[in-house]
């Protein structure tokens, strides 16, 4: 039996973790492995790394700190959690329980089989608003998706860039939005263009100049476990109060599952308020 056991060695499980850790309670990490930040080239915006840093380093740094401190990690997939008295944590290979779950899963980012987004990942296809906006400051970009992350990444774009279009690839727009976005629901067939994105064309031959696209389609899979123990979810991210407590005792949340920014001082803050919290 844990105190506590943190699904996730992100910023935000590892964070956690570590304070959980020197405040001398049992702390076991179960993780699928390196998560979002193995698909970060390169941090420039997080304090300490004045060459910048890239998402792998990042994250084999925080396992290490992890380790020195002695905190037990497994790689394994948890697959459900339930509670009676205590926690049981159900993982592809094992079964664990603990007084208490911090969850730090990340939120999941679906990549659409659209041909072309690969190619210009980096290049005109980006993932995070809040991260690359500033490089399509007067740009005419468009955010992939069709649901409340969509036009949160939306939000965050147009401030900084000319015009931002919905693209929705076919599927229809999520009913609560701003009359004023401008969607396009028709299927895409390709995104186009030299070294950079130029255009993306539709099924039916149109085509539409662009400089950028934003890849935001919201998926609930991060927050699956917290639905299954009947944590209480809006907007697609899992809702905790000013401790990172969700609406069930004993489970606590932090990071990117719980909304709002996505960016790594986010995550490391809410871990370390959850690794705090879990104590009391
Ligand atoms: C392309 C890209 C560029 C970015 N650039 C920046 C940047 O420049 N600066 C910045 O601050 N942020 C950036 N971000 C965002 C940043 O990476 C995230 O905000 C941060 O990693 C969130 O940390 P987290 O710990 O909440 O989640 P994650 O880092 O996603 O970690 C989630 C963890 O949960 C594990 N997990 C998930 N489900 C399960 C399960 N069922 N069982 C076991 N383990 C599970 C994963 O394996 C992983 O270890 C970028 C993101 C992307 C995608």
């Amino acid at each position: 039996m844990y105190d506590v056991i943190v699904v996730g060695s992100g910023p935000a499980g590892i964070t956690a973790a570590i304070y959980a850790k020197r405040r001398n309670l049992s702390v076991l990490i179960i993780s699928k492995g390196g998560g979002t930040l193995d698909n970060v080239k390169i941090i420039e915006n997080y304090y300490g790394f004045p060459k910048g840093i890239s998402g792998k380093q990042l994250y084999t740094n925080g396992l290490k700190q992890a380790d020195n401190l002695g905190i037990e990690i497994i790689k394994d997939e948890v697959l459900n959690i339930k509670k009676q008295n205590n926690f049981e944590i159900e993982t592809v290979n094992s079964k664990y329980e603990t007084k208490t779950v911090i969850l730090a899963t990340g939120t999941s980012r679906n990549t659409p089989n659209i041909k072309g987004i690969k190619e210009f990942e980096g290049k005109g296809v980006s993932y995070c608003a809040v991260c690359d906006a500033f490089f399509y400051k007067g740009k005419d970009v468009a955010v992939l998706g069709n649901g409340n992350y969509a036009i949160h990444e939306l939000q965050e774009l147009e401030p900084v860039v000319n015009s931002v279009t919905v693209f929705t690839n076919g599927e229809p727009i999520v009913e609560n939005r701003d009359e004023n976005i401008n969607v396009n629901t028709k299927k895409i067939r390709e995104f186009r263009g030299d070294n950079k994105l130029q255009e993306v064309e539709f099924e039916d031959n149109t085509k539409q100049p662009i400089n950028g696209v934003f890849i935001a389609m919201g998926t609930a899979s991060s927050n699956d476990l917290a639905r299954k123990i009947g944590a209480r979810i809006e907007n697609n991210s899992i809702v905790v109060n000013k401790n990172m407590e969700t609406t069930v005792t004993g489970l606590f949340a932090c990071g990117d599952c719980t909304g709002g920014l996505l960016q790594i001082s986010k995550a490391v803050y809410e871990g370390t308020k959850a690794g705090l919290a879990v104590l009391k």
